[in-house]
C-alpha cells in the first residue's frame, strides 16, 4: 500500500466523492463496518450506522461529526426482519433516500464439525444469509420506490471460494451470499441498482481476535502480499464497489485477500 513520507498508509479523501449520497453501513459499531463508516464519512455520505450496540454506534457518529461528516445511529438486529423494516424506515426519514448500503453484519462459528451445534448452524446462518437477505429484500424496495437506482455490497468471504478447516458452516453461509447476489444482479439490474459482495481474507478484526497468533502469522505469510488485512484495505474495495467509478461492474464476489487465494487455501 503507498505511504506518506511520514510511513502513514495514504486513504483515499475525495471529501465530494459520495456528496449528497446516503449510505447505510450495517455492523458500524467495528472492525470492518467502522473502517467503511469512516471512510464514506471522510468523503461526504451521509452515513447511517446500523448494528445492536448503541454505545459503539455512537461512538463512530462522533468520530465522523468530529471530521465535519453526517452520521446517525439506527439501532437492529438483522435476524428480525421487521426490526429491518423499522431501520430502513427510519434512516429514510431522517437522511429522505437511501443510495448505498453496505450489509456487513456477520458472525463465525469456528468449530470442528463434531463440535457444532444445530443453535450454532441455526444463528450463523440467520445472521449472514437471512439477515443479508432481509436487509436486500428491504433496500431494494426503497430504491425502487426511489427511482434512481443504488449499490448494495454484502461481505462474503475467502472461506467460500476455497476451504478452510473448523469453518463448515460459515463457509456454506458465505457461499449462500455469492450464489444470492448473482440471481439478485439480474432481478434488480433493469432499475439500475447494482449489488455485489465483497470477499475479504483474514482481517484483523475483533472477529479473528479468536484465532491462534501462530494462525494469523502463518496466513500472514501465506498471503502474496505477505501480510494479513486492515480493514481500511477492505474499505477502499466497499467505497470504489459503492461509487460510480464501479458502475458496470454486478452480481460479482470480488476478492480482497492480499493473494491469499491464489497461493492455494488451507
Ligand atoms: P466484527 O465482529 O467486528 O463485525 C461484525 C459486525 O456485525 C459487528 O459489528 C456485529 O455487531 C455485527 N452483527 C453481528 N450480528 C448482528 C445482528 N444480528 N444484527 C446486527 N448486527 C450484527 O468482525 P469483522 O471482521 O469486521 O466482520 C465484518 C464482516 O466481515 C462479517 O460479515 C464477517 O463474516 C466478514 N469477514 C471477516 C473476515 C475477517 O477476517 N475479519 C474475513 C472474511 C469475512
Amino acid at each position: 500500500m503507498l505511504k506518506d513520507l511520514q510511513g502513514k498508509t495514504i486513504l483515499r479523501n475525495d471529501p465530494e466523492r459520495f456528496v449528497g449520497r446516503v449510505a447505510l453501513v450495517v455492523g458500524a459499531g467495528s472492525g470492518i463496518g467502522k473502517a467503511t463508516a469512516l471512510a464514506f464519512g471522510r468523503q461526504g455520505a451521509s452515513v447511517a450506522l446500523v448494528g445492536r450496540r448503541v454505545p459503539e454506534l455512537e461512538a463512530v457518529a462522533r468520530q465522523i461529526a468530529e471530521t465535519g461528516g453526517t452520521a446517525m445511529v439506527a439501532s437492529a438486529d438483522v435476524t428480525q426482519e421487521r426490526a429491518v423494516e423499522k431501520m430502513i424506515a427510519a434512516v429514510v426519514e431522517e437522511f429522505g433516500r437511501l443510495d448505498i448500503a453496505f450489509n456487513n453484519a456477520g458472525i463465525t462459528a469456528y468449530k470442528p464439525i463434531e463440535d457444532l451445534t444445530a443453535d450454532d448452524v441455526d444463528q450463523v446462518l440467520a445472521t449472514n444469509v437471512k439477515g443479508v437477505w432481509f436487509l436486500a429484500k428491504h433496500e431494494v424496495a426503497q430504491m425502487r420506490k426511489q427511482g434512481h437506482g443504488g449499490s448494495i455490497v454484502n461481505t462474503s468471504s475467502v472461506a467460500a471460494t476455497g476451504g478452510n478447516v473448523n469453518l463448515s458452516i460459515y463457509a456454506a453461509s458465505k457461499g449462500a451470499l455469492d450464489a444470492m447476489v448473482r440471481a439478485l444482479a439480474l432481478e434488480i439490474g433493469r432499475d439500475g441498482i447494482r449489488i455485489n459482495n465483497v470477499s475479504p481474507g483474514v482481517i484483523d478484526t475483533p472477529m479473528t481476535s479468536v484465532l491462534p497468533p501462530e494462525v494469523v502469522a502463518a496466513i500472514g505469510a501465506h498471503a502474496a502480499l505477505g501480510r494479513i488485512g486492515q480493514p481500511d484495505d477492505i474499505a477502499g474495495a466497499v467505497t470504489w464497489l459503492s461509487s460510480p467509478e464501479a458502475a458496470f461492474v454486478t452480481g460479482q464476489s470480488i476478492l480482497v485477500d492480499g493473494g491469499y487465494n491464489i497461493g492455494g487455501m488451507r
